[in-house]
């Protein structure tokens, strides 16, 4: 079968020739065939010299790599791909180790399968594409993932309906792909999650802040901790180990009562803990004098560089309300998870709204992901995580 090609215009093949995994609508001279969204095309240069082979999408990110040679994303292709995403895995000690059971173990353009992630919950895979092309090829991959995998994998479930392009107008349906489970109780360094996969965010809990985390719990003892976008509770339950006091804060009720039930797994019923429903903003209302550490881990601001400016200022004044109110000596993990705002830009945030307030404040770490969600080097935009730990004096 003749695949689709797409033919670059001179000059714009330099970025594929450095593994850079997304070709733009711009830099494209013609479409020979009539590919629709999802179909896998050849890419070639100017000089009509194969170069790569990926999925299509109408669109700003017209075509997402999978191989730079002729390959097509057959069985071989998922096998090897997934097979290499495992072994990196066994690598950083993530595969067989009962102390974390949590991690994740596709991701997508840093495990060289752009538009596809995959999050592993203690036997149970959560897929979700983010691409028509890997939605149509679910199917194999998550025979692929239970090839390689073996009795690891009890069930694999799909969560693709909130993550597909919306101009592609799939009703994707989230379920089982393999097997069946409810809600899986994970473990990460020894600590206990409840994960509800079907309705939380994402995948059902944030992998990503898994070493800041472990981080958070060198900074506790005794301390009263308030943790604000709390979600279900990961960084509560780390800090439960020893500190006095944790409150969490949320403006989701179903994430609130999993941050509780989160705790009490671990603790029992814990008088140190306790969770309120609230917005952000309106809870950093008046905390003056109250905290002793403080966790600021929002969603998102921009989405996409159209929001840039604002979503600065919201970082600068959510950074502001924490600096000016944690007591003398206060720890602040502050965090920007938006792919669209860089490392610097987030510090600037952070610098703008400490000078704002008058007090000296120190950097003592610089967060990012953790390995089970690594940057293609070729591919800076795959780096999302920010953070930084502020000593406000
Ligand atoms: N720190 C969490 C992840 C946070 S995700 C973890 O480690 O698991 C961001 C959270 O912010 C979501 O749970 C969302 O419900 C919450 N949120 C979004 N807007 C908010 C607001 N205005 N006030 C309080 N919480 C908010």
């Amino acid at each position: 079968m003749q695949l689709p090609k797409i033919i670059l215009k001179s000059g714009k093949d330099q970025s594929i020739r450095r593994f850079h995994p997304w070709i733009f609508s711009g830099a494209i001279k013609k479409i020979i065939g009539d590919p629709v969204e999802g179909d896998t095309v050849q890419v070639f240069d100017n000089d009509e010299e194969l170069l790569a082979v990926g999925h299509y999408q109408p669109g700003s990110i017209a075509v997402r790599i999978l191989s730079f040679d002729d390959s097509v994303p057959d069985e071989a292709f998922f096998t090897e791909k997934i097979r290499n995403a495992v072994n990196y895995r066994r690598s950083i000690g993530l595969i067989d180790n009962p102390a974390v059971t949590v991690f994740r173990l596709i991701h997508a353009e840093g495990d060289n399968l752009p538009g596809l992630i995959a999050d592993f919950y203690n036997g149970v895979v959560v897929i979700q594409s983010h691409s028509v092309g890997m939605y149509r090829n679910r199917e194999l991959i998550a025979g692929v993932i239970r090839k390689v995998l073996g009795n690891r994998v009890s069930a694999i479930y799909d969560k693709s309906s909130s993550t597909l392009p919306h101009m592609a107008g799939i009703a994707a349906a989230d379920e089982f792909l393999i097997g069946d489970s409810g809600p899986a109780t994970v473990t990460e360094y020894g600590l206990k999650f409840l994960i509800d996969w079907e309705s939380g965010q994402k995948t059902g809990f944030f992998i990503d802040q898994r070493e800041n985390r472990r981080l958070l719990s060198e900074y506790t003892k005794g301390k009263s901790v308030l943790n604000m976008f709390g979600y279900t509770g990961g960084f509560s339950v780390y800090a439960m180990k020893d500190a006095g006091l944790v409150h969490t804060v949320d403006s989701s009720a179903s994430a609130v009562a999993m941050a509780d039930e989160n705790v009490r797994l671990n603790y029992g019923d814990d008088p140190r803990h306790r969770s309120f429903q609230e917005d952000a903003f309106k809870f950093l209302g008046n905390i003056d004098g109250k905290y002793d550490l403080i966790i600021l881990d929002p969603p998102a601001f921009a989405k996409h560089n159209s929001a840039l400016a604002n979503a600065l200022q919201g970082y600068k004044r959510l950074n502001m309300k924490a600096i000016e109110q944690i007591n003398p000596g206060g720890i602040i993990f502050t965090f920007s998870c938006s792919q669209v705002v860089s490392k610097e830009d987030f510090r600037k945030s952070v610098f703008v709204a400490s000078a704002n307030t008058g007090r000296k404040v120190r950097i003592l770490h610089q967060m990012t992901q953790p390995p089970d969600h690594p940057v293609s080097i070729y591919h800076p935009e795959g780096e999302y995580l920010k953070g930084l730990v502020l000593q406000v004096e």
